[in-house]
């Protein structure tokens, strides 16, 4: 009898851990696994705003997928997928395609741009390992540009990040700590360097608790951030961005725009056809999608509503990686015969950000974290995670081992 063909598409947090937990809990010939993924490496999404500030190599947020697969177990393919062929059962990728019996969605986010005018083309985003190395190699750039220019541009040296969400928060917390090594670098004196945080909502980190809110602005603000709160981007042009607060428009001059004002699923998602909401597939309790028993889909591409305010479950690689583990327990069950799946529940540990070195804010079950504390916490959660993918091993190859 022909072994069940399981592909789970992506190697991010949702997609690595369902190989992995699958290539832990299947016996020998149980199925065949195929991971497909477009570069042979993992990287460490929640940590590319260190490398895109350059205040980390973006080797060490990359994990080679060979490390952690087993490949006897699980057939690795290097390829981009280009469609679902859901009717079929097919994946259509740039050098082939594949069938399966069941398929794991797991490819991620995008950034998501509302449709304003010029972002797509002039702004920079924080999505993977080459998108956060270009913006590394930019910022060096204007920076290196600067006094072999005949006239002194400002906007070489005004870098504008465009929300203050999570991710805008931790890149401008690096940004601010990198600032003063670059000046240093390249003969700049710091006074010339100006680096502004545009937020359309009234306060930075929107929802968050308001006391780690204040105390996230003191201390950016400290290290020489701007804030431009209740303000919109209206359009980002190839000379900065045209900003709106209160009917007032003000145009800012910069080559350094980068945007971290919202994320969605991938579009490979709803140009499959299936149904989405920002390439988001409402699933079923058991993580399948709506009408196909066959499909799963976990991490940045699923949206869950959490019942208790019944909106969605922001997308987190905290419950990407949780999807994984119930993902993998119901394509164990049913490749066994057994029909009764798990339904997944997030279990929301808390939330840490940093603010760069030595600084972070964070809850954890009620606890309010922040300072030297936080940072550490928010260092053990990315040791645990590696913990979790390659054990010890990898926790001493790739984690971050000074907590203070
Ligand atoms: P991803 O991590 O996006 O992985 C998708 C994978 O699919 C990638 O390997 C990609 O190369 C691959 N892929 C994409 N398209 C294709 C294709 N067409 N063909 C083949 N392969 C493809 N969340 C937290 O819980 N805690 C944090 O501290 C945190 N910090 C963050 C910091 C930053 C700077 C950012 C940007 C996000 C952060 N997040 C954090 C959110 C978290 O990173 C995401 O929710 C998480 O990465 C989602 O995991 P995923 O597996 O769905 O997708
Ligand atoms: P987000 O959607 O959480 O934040 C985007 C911000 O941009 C919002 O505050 C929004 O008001 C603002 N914005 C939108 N349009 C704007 C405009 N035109 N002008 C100015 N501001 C605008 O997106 P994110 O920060 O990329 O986070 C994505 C996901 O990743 C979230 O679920 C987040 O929780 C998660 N994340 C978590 C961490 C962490 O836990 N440490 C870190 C980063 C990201």
């Amino acid at each position: 009898m022909s072994r069940p063909k399981i592909v789970i598409l992506g190697a991010g947090y949702g997609g690595i851990m369902t190989a992995v937990r699958l290539q832990k809990q299947t016996n020998a010939n149980e199925a065949e696994i195929i991971l497909v993924n477009k570069h042979n490496y993992h990287y460490q999404t929640t940590w590319l705003h260190e490398p895109a500030a350059g205040t980390m190599h973006h080797d060490r947020t990359r994990i080679m997928i060979n490390d952690v697969v087993d490949e006897n177990k699980v057939n690795f393919v290097q390829d981009t997928v280009v469609e679902i062929k859901r009717e079929e059962q097919k994946v259509i990728l740039e050098n082939g395609e594949l069938d399966y019996d069941y398929l794991v969605i797991a490819l991620g986010f995008e950034p998501e741009t509302f449709g304003i005018k010029g972002l797509k083309e002039n702004a920079f985003s924080i999505r993977n390992i080459d998108s956060v190395r270009k913006i590394r190699e930019h910022i060096e750039y204007q920076f290196a540009s600067y006094n072999n220019d005949k006239e002194k541009k400002k906007e070489r040296l005004t870098l504008i990040v465009g929300g203050a969400g999570f991710t805008g928060i931790e890149f401008i917390g690096e940004l601010a700590d990198r600032v003063p090594k670059l000046c240093n670098e390249f003969d700049i004196d710091r006074s010339n360097v100006r680096i502004i945080n545009v937020e359309a909502m009234p306060t930075l980190l929107p929802g968050f608790d308001p006391e780690l809110v204040e105390y996230a602005k003191n201390i950016l603000e400290r290290k020489g951030v701007e804030f431009k709160l209740g303000t919109m981007i209206k359009e980002c042009t190839e000379e900065g961005v045209i900003l709106s607060k209160d009917d007032q428009v003000e145009e800012i001059k910069s080559n350094t725009v980068v945007w971290t004002g919202g994320v969605r699923g991938n579009s490979i998602v709803e140009n499959s056809g299936f149904e989405a909401m920002r390439g988001r597939v409402k699933v079923n309790k058991d993580l399948r999608a709506p009408g196909y028993d066959n499909v799963f889909v976990v991490g940045d591409c699923a949206l869950i509503i959490n019942e208790e305010n019944d909106r969605p479950y922001p997308p987190t690689a905290q419950i990407a990686i949780q999807e994984a583990y119930t993902c993998a327990t119901n394509l164990l069950r049913l490749i066994r015969g057994n029909e009764e799946l798990a339904s997944f529940k997030p279990d929301i540990k808390g939330t840490v950000a940093s603010l760069g070195e030595g600084e972070a804010i964070g809850t954890v079950g009620n606890k309010k974290l922040y300072g030297s504390t936080a940072s550490a916490m928010k260092k053990i959660i990315d040791n645990r995670y590696l913990f979790l993918l390659g054990g010890p091993g990898l926790v001493l190859k790739k984690g971050k081992l000074k907590l203070f």
